[in-house]
Formats: C-alpha cells, sequence, structure tokens
C-alpha cells in the first residue's frame, strides 16, 4: 500500500517527469532493475560488499542515558559505523554493481556536501569505473575537504557554474550530461528521489537498514518491531531504509524529521513538507519549495545533507495519507541534540542525523515505547560547524 505501484507512484507523488532526449537511459533502468538486484548473482556480491566491505550489519545499540533522559526505551541504529561513515554507501553499491550489469563503464553523481559524491568515488574505486562528480561551484568552496576525497580516490570533480552553483544546478549538470552518454553511463543517484524507477531502486537498496533492525530487535527484545522508527529526511533514502519493512505494520509508527533552518515561519528553512507544495522536481511529482512562478526556493539548513528543496516521493505520500508523522527541527534544536548525544552516550552525530533527534522530545513518549533511531552519519564532517557553534 506504501510501496510503489507499477507505473512507479506512490499515491499521487512520483513518476518519471522526464525530457525526451532522457527516456533510453531511464527506461533501460526501469525494465531492467527489478530482475537484477533479485538475481542471485546480484544478490550473494551485494551481501558480500556490505558484509566485509561496509562493516554490516551495523549495530542496534539500546541508549540507556538516553533512554532515561527521555522517559522510553531508545534503540540506535549505528550507520554512522559503515565504512566512509553514513549510510549512503548502501546505495552506490548497489548501484555500481548494477551498472556493472548493465556494462555501463562510467560512473556519474551529484553531490551537495560531498557525502554522496564521496560514497560513489569510493565504490567507483573499488570497482575500477570511472567517476565524475558534478558539485556546484559555490559547494566545492565550503566543502574543500570532501573534494580532496574524491580527488584522493581517483574521481573528476566538475564545478556546476550556472545558477546559485549548489546542489540542484549540479543536478542539473549530471542530468545534462547522462543524456550525452547513455551508452557507456550510469547516473548513480544519492537519495530516493528522481524519475521512477530511483526512488524505488534506492529504497530497496538502503532497505537492509529495517531488515536488521528486525533481526536485531528480535534478539534483544524478542519482538521484530519497534513501537516508533525515527530518521531525518533530506531526501529521503536513510529514512526510507529504516522504514521499508515497517511501512505496512500500522503498530509501527513513522516518524520523520525534516529541517527547519532558522525555522519554518522564515525564509531559510528546508522543510518541504511543512512550507513546501506539489511540483515536479528532478523528474519526480512531490512536495518541494518553490515561489509562486514554480521556480525553485533556495533552501537552507545548517545541514548540508539535509539542505535540498524537495523530498523523495514516498515522504511525500506518507504525509499527505497520515502513515508518517514529520517534525520540523530547527538549526539550534539538532546542535543541542549533537551534543546531547556526545555527551551521553559518547557517540558525535552528523548534524543530518542530529535532526533525527530533535523528534524525541516532541513525540509525547510512554516508559514501555521501544523507539529506534537511525543515526545516518558520524560527525567528524562536522566539526568545523561543532567548533563555530559551541563554546567548550
Ligand atoms: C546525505 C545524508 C543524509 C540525507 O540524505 P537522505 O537521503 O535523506 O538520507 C542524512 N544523513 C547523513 C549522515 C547523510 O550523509
Amino acid at each position: 500500500m506504501y510501496q510503489v505501484n507499477p507505473n512507479g507512484f506512490y499515491g499521487t507523488f512520483g513518476g518519471a517527469y522526464i525530457p525526451e532526449m532522457l527516456y533510453a537511459n531511464v527506461e533501460e533502468l526501469r525494465q531492467s532493475y527489478l530482475s537484477i538486484i533479485n538475481s542471485e548473482s546480484f544478490k550473494t556480491e551485494f551481501d558480500y560488499l556490505l558484509e566485509h566491505y561496509v562493516g554490516r550489519p551495523t549495530p542496534l545499540f539500546f541508549a540507556a542515558r538516553l533512554s532515561e533522559i527521555f522517559k522510553a526505551q531508545i534503540y540506535l541504529k549505528r550507520e554512522d559505523l559503515c565504512h566512509t561513515g553514513a549510510h549512503k554507501i548502501n546505495n552506490t553499491i548497489g548501484q555500481a554493481l548494477l551498472a556493472k550489469r548493465l556494462g555501463k563503464t562510467r560512473i556519474i553523481a551529484e553531490t551537495g556536501a560531498g557525502q554522496h559524491g564521496v560514497a560513489t568515488a569510493t565504490v567507483c574505486a573499488l570497482m575500477n569505473l570511472e567517476c565524475v562528480v558534478f558539485m556546484g561551484e559555490k559547494d566545492m568552496e565550503r566543502q574543500a575537504p570532501n573534494v580532496a576525497r574524491m580527488k584522493m580516490l581517483g574521481a573528476t570533480v566538475v564545478p556546476a557554474l550556472s545558477g546559485s552553483r549548489t546542489l540542484k544546478d549540479a543536478t542539473n549538470e549530471a542530468i545534462r550530461n547522462w543524456m550525452n552518454d547513455p551508452v557507456h553511463t550510469h547516473y548513480i543517484i544519492g537519495s530516493v528521489v528522481g524519475p521512477h524507477p530511483y526512488p524505488d531502486m534506492v529504497a530497496r537498496f538502503q532497505s537492509v537498514i529495517s531488515h536488521e533492525i528486525k533481526e536485531q530487535l528480535t534478539r534483544q527484545i524478542g519482538r521484530s518491531n519497534p513501537d516508533y522508527v525515527v530518521a531525518c529526511v533530506g531526501g529521503g533514502s536513510n529514512a526510507a531504509g529504516a522504514f521499508y519493512h515497517f511501512l505496512d505494520n500500522p503498530n509501527v509508527q513513522i516518524v520523520g524529521t525534516e529541517a527547519a533552518g532558522m525555522g519554518v515561519d522564515t525564509n531559510f528553512t528546508a522543510a518541504s513538507l511543512a512550507k513546501g507544495s506539489v511540483g515536479i522536481i528532478h523528474g519526480s511529482k512531490t512536495m518541494l519549495m518553490q515561489d509562486k512562478y514554480g521556480q525553485i526556493v533556495e533552501p537552507h539548513s545548517i545541514s548540508a545533507g539535509l539542505d535540498y528543496p524537495g523530498i523523495g516521493p514516498l515522504h511525500a505520500h506518507l504525509f499527505e495519507t497520515g502513515r508518517g508523522k514529520f517534525y520540523a527541527v530547527t538549526d539550534a534544536q539538532a546542535l543541542e541534540m549533537a551534543l546531547l548525544l556526545s555527551r551521553t552516550e559518547g557517540i558525535i552525530p552528523a548534524l543530518e542525523s542530529a535532526h533525527a533527534f530533535g523528534a524525541l522530545p516532541q513525540m509525547n513518549l510512554q516508559p514501555t515505547d521501544v523507539v529506534v533511531v537511525n543515526l545516518s552519519g558520524r560527525g567528524d564532517k562536522d566539526m568545523q560547524t561543532y567548533m563555530n557553534s559551541f563554546e567548550w
């Protein structure tokens, strides 16, 4: 009911609103992705790399001190312990394996903060694929360490010079580049966004997260379903992975957090559900932040990974149907949660992940509630922001 339908829609959201020039590329993927990723040889290779390269399964950790503070049973799904520091590698491995089976030799990707670019450059090095990453010129300045990582891994980083010189411009450049080389190139999109089949394909690669949560909860507390599963939502891939195997179980409440930036009543926000309206962005019908002419409004969040003006169509559907509850979490609340998690559990989270914890004080939890929070990434990349934000 909450999965994609055969036409590529989640309720009224999703689809593939693409220019004719891109039809061949997307259609090839649509026709082949399910048979490839369900094949035994794919599964064997994917599972091997998840276990021995990424380091899966990632732990599910009972956060005793946090549980005391929020008066509930809080468990952390430790995606921050994945190789390269976040969940994104689950998807880039899956798509790179798929690209190889389609006979592609060249990978392109867009990146904002550089995290998806690094995860893509990593798997391209591993699998001997040529890698070109498009990145807004402004983001290249802001995220210089990740640019250096990509280059060290052998990728070419191409600055996007148009528009606001940020993520959406990099995405446009990547799409344009893909059109010009449909035969040799695969475009690895980094979240559950873009035209069908990307949102479904990426959700499937990330669904290993909720698969593991079910097994780990069963072992630890004797039941496979939590009362709540909580994740931050940028495009929505870590959330889609954490929600995936719980979507059709109404006993599990689904909670997402979006980045409110300076607040949803300001113009400096990335809360596409709270502030957005229905439109089309990057090939998908979804909720996005736009002006009265349908032009995209530049988002703001302290966290570069949540700084996207749209949201994956699955989440727009969960929001519209009421299946999911979405809270807006400000920059200031996220910083507060990052400090709290560091000092209660000894885990410095990514700024994106810190937003997930911002749901806890808003949730009206009961002491027996079992809550799984998806800790999507580690905070190393955010230390400069933390240093600028706190007086120690
Ligand atoms: C990129 C990123 C996100 C946001 O992307 P989603 O597709 O919404 O998951 C969240 N957390 C971390 C650590 C990230 O690097």
